[in-house]
């Protein structure tokens, strides 16, 4: 599964309203072109159709490889004074567990992705992991 929207968002630069493509999940097996992209800095990024500067989207996103069994999840650092985001955690950073899934589904990968806080960390370890698997 890998997901896009179409949002509408606010040029940070000039203000003009645009549309723009937004990541919330990468399928490395199924989108190889979205994960070239986000290897090169080019996704969830807003180019102004009418100043034409590029900015970061703000946004959580989620990669998934399913061939090397791991996920890696960013989040906006912000995200760290969110109450209802913190709750999510044990307090040694692990991912609290949800009680309506099985055990074997809990220890799944997915359901224990790698947190990091930063879009270039996301692009780091994803390379750290694929040289892990040469
Ligand atoms: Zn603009």
């Amino acid at each position: 599964m890998s997901r896009l929207h179409i949002v509408k968002l606010t040029c940070p630069h000039c203000q003009a309203e645009n549309k723009s493509a937004v990541w919330d999940s990468i399928n490395a097996q199924l989108n190889p072109q979205a994960k070239e992209q986000l290897l090169e800095g080019k996704i969830n990024i807003l180019t102004c159709s009418r100043c034409g500067v590029s900015s970061p989207i703000d946004a959580p996103l989620l990669y998934h490889d399913m061939e090397k069994e791991f996920g890696v999840e960013y989040y906006p650092f912000k995200s760290i004074n969110d109450d209802n985001f913190l709750a999510g955690f044990n307090a040694d950073g692990s991912l609290k567990p949800d009680d309506k899934l099985p055990i074997d589904v809990k220890q799944h990968y997915l359901f224990q992705p790698h947190y990091v806080f930063s879009m270039d960390e996301l692009v780091r370890y994803i390379l750290f992991r694929d040289k892990l698997a040469e």
